[in-house]
């Protein structure tokens, strides 16, 4: 109200900024038993060829279900795990779960669906990281080939030559690399040809604009293109209309994830999907 006191105002503001304080504080706290909790799930989001339309892989997605927040999203903890260090413990749970879902397709006979992990700064900066890659894959028993990690240009860009040398680890050990969000970071293109990554994601806000800003086509048509005389492959990401799909797939972007094939999906919902499938369905 316009003439409620300053002195009020304060009070009004100062008991947010406590109320705040004392939400972070709580979902840390949560935060800190979840994993114990066992309050941790991952959703499968369907990455389909555009060619073929068939399924060819899955992002897993994290969620978190607390008892009194209900369902959180990623955006709204994995800030607060990384303050806290806590992500090293839910990263680890992740790709653990990542790999074993990869096995329980298998056994389904779904041998070839990849898998693409979030991976984040935090624990890719660790001097463990490709040492505890390496433990989950081998205890696991997973095909590396069918592990993809997701990193960002944020996260390999400020100490290039150290990430390279993990890049190339992980290479080694048969995983597949891409860049999430791409086209939302750094200006300079040149690094793309000294890592050694196989996948770019355009990042989902080009997508979105795509019929409504011509630059956005030119966008998205010179990140394809540059994308294919390296050697990468391309996925879109963000993809809800047919519309956006043709145009996609006109452009010959390779892959296309989005709410137009399906929001993410847990795991016995993507299996019942993959048993179901019928690419007619998306033409
Ligand atoms: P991201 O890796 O870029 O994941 C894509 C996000 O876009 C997901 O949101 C996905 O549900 C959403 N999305 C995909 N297609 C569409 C679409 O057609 N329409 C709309 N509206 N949304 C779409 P989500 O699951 O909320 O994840 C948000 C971010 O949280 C992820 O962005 C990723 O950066 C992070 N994240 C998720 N899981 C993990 C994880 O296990 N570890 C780490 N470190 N980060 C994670
Ligand atoms: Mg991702
Ligand atoms: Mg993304
Ligand atoms: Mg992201």
């Amino acid at each position: 109200q316009a003439k409620s006191s300053g002195r009020n105002q304060y009070e009004l503001y100062h008991s947010d900024m406590h109320q705040d304080e004392t939400k972070q504080l709580k979902m840390e706290n949560y935060l800190r038993k979840a994993v114990e909790k066992d309050e941790f799930f991952l959703v499968y989001h369907p990455q389909v060829d555009s060619e073929t339309r068939e399924i060819i892989g899955v992002e897993a997605l994290l969620r978190w279900k607390q008892e009194e927040m209900g369902i959180v999203s990623p955006a709204d903890f994995i800030p607060l795990a990384e303050e806290t260090g806590l992500i090293i413990p839910i990263s680890e749970w992740v790709l653990k779960k990542a790999c074993e879902d990869i096995q329980n397709l298998h056994l389904l006979g779904f041998s070839k669906i990849r898998m693409s992990v979030n991976i984040s700064a935090y624990h890719f900066n660790q001097d463990s990281f490709v040492k505890s890659i390496y433990h989950t894959i081998h205890h696991t028993n997973v095909n590396p080939h069918l592990l993809e990690l997701e990193l960002t240009e944020s996260m390999i860009m400020p100490k290039a030559t150290e990430s390279i040398n993990k890049l190339v680890k992980l290479k080694q050990l048969g995983l597949k690399l891409s860049v999430d969000d791409f086209g939302t970071g750094y200006s300079s293109l040149s690094y793309l040809n000294r890592f050694p990554i196989d996948t770019l994601k355009i990042d989902q806000s080009f997508i979105k604009k795509l019929g409504v800003y011509e630059e956005d086509i030119s966008i998205v048509q010179a990140i394809i293109t540059m994308a294919h005389r390296l050697h990468l492959k391309v996925v879109a990401e963000g993809v809800e209309t047919k519309k956006q799909f043709d145009f996609l797939k006109e452009e010959n972007c390779d892959i296309i994830q989005g709410y137009y094939i399906t929001k993410p999906l847990e795991l016995h919902d993507l299996i019942y999907l993959l048993e179901n499938w019928d690419q007619e369905l998306l033409k």
